[in-house]
């Protein structure tokens, strides 16, 4: 037993609340100390004048990852959790008028396809039984185990499935994929948007990112009752049935390092010491500030950052039947946006528009009767040197003028209450650098097998978790990433007792 380890984790990010769980269930003392007043860092809440939105993540695929952890706990899962599964993935509405309703069920998704704009259905078929080959090949190891451990690539399983990884998954980027895949620009273009699921550019990641498409059409998509918040409302739950201790409003100063060994944090200017620590924070500042570490801080910008988003929380007096949970209203010239967003690093002028709506799935709850909360983003380049205000004043009129052409109805009288969002302030609730929402963009074709591990190679019992390391952002991602680095704190912990 090692009920006298203790644990401390920074930040209550959904893989801290989540690797907090399964310490816990390891016999770990866990306390998560958490710099804002509430869990849940970009998973998050804004209520105002009976609406309320989700404010960061919208859409939620692979439950899985969250049954796993009360699965662990023997705690029952609809004591705290439910979700149900959605039958239209996104609605799709492009300049020229086609509309497709993206089914989240393979069969039904062909058949619209091929109605809507001639792909034919044996193009969308053998592109998602490759996406979930190489999904359940590399994607499975991927997304289970630390790829900068000797002894996973030693597995027999792992060898196999890096070496079938298809040379054109790494070596093409999804854009020429896709290409090669389908011969409608409109569907070049849906699974081309894939891409931005972690941030990054469809005409620079690689070929790899095509497995998302089968999370989606293949195993569904879902929405959790109550909205986003509510898994880190339940986790939040259990992790302290399951004894761990929150202390919030507890920014760490520092990191402790003693020989080349993390032996606690300094919080309020007072030392806490403890048997590991884990950063559920942006790795960049973890390095920069808790560990002063410069060099290595620099080191991590070396790989590009992910986009960040301008968001527009809209209270709006009107339904509007025609749109759906998920929307998107492409721009014109796709490459010209992903031109503008990373390398010019500037706002495009016909933004690709994201519209989450969830009081379409509970009416009443998330905004008043025969209203609607919409939740409206656009993909901006990561930056804390621009000015935002004036950026987001531009950003509303390209997208009002947009959704009014494709909406057919001027929308802006219906705007009842605003919040806003930028790269500024993402910065500032969530301590990500620069706003990126995912930490490192894939932008090259590596990238995603060169995030930073879940350990220090050169501080012992020091960890990361979270959007910003191994696998990577998204929250089924940061899930994951706190099943793997508790799967090597357990094995670790073994050498603890003889370290002291
Ligand atoms: P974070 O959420 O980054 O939280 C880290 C926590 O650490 C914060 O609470 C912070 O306050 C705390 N912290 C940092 N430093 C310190 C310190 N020194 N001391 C104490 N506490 C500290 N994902 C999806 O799956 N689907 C989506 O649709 C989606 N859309 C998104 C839209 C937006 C606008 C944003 C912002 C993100 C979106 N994501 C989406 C990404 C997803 O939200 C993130 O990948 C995920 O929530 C990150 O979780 P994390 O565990 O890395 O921690």
């Amino acid at each position: 037993m090692h009920q006298n380890l203790k644990a401390f984790i920074i930040g209550s990010g959904i893989a801290g609340i989540a690797s907090a769980i399964r310490l816990a269930v390891q016999g770990l003392r866990v306390t998560v100390f958490e710099k804002n007043s509430i869990a849940g860092g970009k998973i998050d809440l804004i209520e105002k004048a009976n609406y309320c939105f989700d404010s960061g993540p919208t859409l939620f695929t692979h439950p899985q990852y969250i049954e796993d952890l009360f699965a662990l706990t023997n705690e029952k899962i609809e004591n705290y959790f439910s979700y149900k599964p959605v039958e239209i993935a996104c609605k799709y509405f492009y300049e020229d008028g086609t509309v497709i309703n993206a089914y989240a069920n393979a069969e039904k998704l062909k058949n619209e396809l091929e109605e809507k704009t001639g792909e034919p259905k044996e193009n969308i078929r053998r592109y998602l039984k490759s996406s979930e080959k190489a999904y359940n090949n590399i994607g499975n190891i991927f997304l289970n185990y630390s790829l900068h451990k000797r002894k996973t690539v030693r597995r027999v399983a792992v060898l196999k499935a890096l070496i079938s990884i298809k040379p054109s998954l790494i070596f093409s980027s999804l854009n020429e994929l896709n290409t090669r895949s389908f011969s409608k620009p409109q569907t070049i273009q849906l699974f081309n948007r894939y891409a931005t699921y972690n941030g990054s550019n469809p005409y620079k990641a690689p070929a790899m990112l095509s497995v998302i498409p089968h999370l989606e059409y293949n195993e569904g998509i879902f929405y959790p009752q109550g909205g986003m918040i509510s898994i880190i409302h339940s986790l939040y739950r259990l992790a302290v049935k399951m004894g761990v201790i929150f202390q919030f409003n507890s920014p760490v100063q520092y990191i402790i390092v003693h020989e080349q060994m993390a032996i606690g944090i300094v919080v309020n200017d007072e030392n806490h010491f403890s048997d590991a620590v884990i950063s559920n924070g942006d790795l960049y500042f973890t390095y920069k500030q808790l560990l002063q570490d410069e060099k290595k801080a620099q080191k991590i910008l070396k790989q590009e950052r992910s986009s960040s988003a301008i968001i527009f929380y809209w209270g709006m007096k009107k339904e509007f039947p025609q749109l759906q949970l998920h929307n998107i209203f492409f721009s014109k010239n796709y490459k010209e946006e992903f031109d503008f967003i990373f390398k010019r690093r500037q706002l495009y002028h016909d933004p690709t528009v994201y519209i989450n709506i969830t009081s379409k799935q509970e009416p009443s709850v998330h905004a008043p009767l025969q209203k609607e909360n919409w939740f409206v983003m656009i993909n901006v380049p990561s930056s804390s040197t621009q000015n935002w205000n004036e950026l987001k004043r531009i950003a509303k009129q390209n997208i009002i003028k947009k959704l009014n052409r494709l909406l057919q109805t001027d929308i802006e009288p219906f705007i009842e209450i605003e919040e806003t969002a930028d790269p500024l302030t993402i910065e500032a609730n969530t301590s990500s650098y620069m706003g990126a929402i995912y930490g490192a963009s894939s932008n090259t074709r590596l990238a995603a097998f060169l995030r930073h591990p879940n350990f220090s190679r050169s501080i012992k019992r020091l960890y990361f978790t979270g959007g910003s390391v191994h696998p990577g952002g998204g929250v089924p991602l940061c899930l994951q990433s706190a099943k793997i680095v508790c799967d090597i704190i357990g094995e670790d912990k073994k050498k603890w007792q003889k370290e002291h």
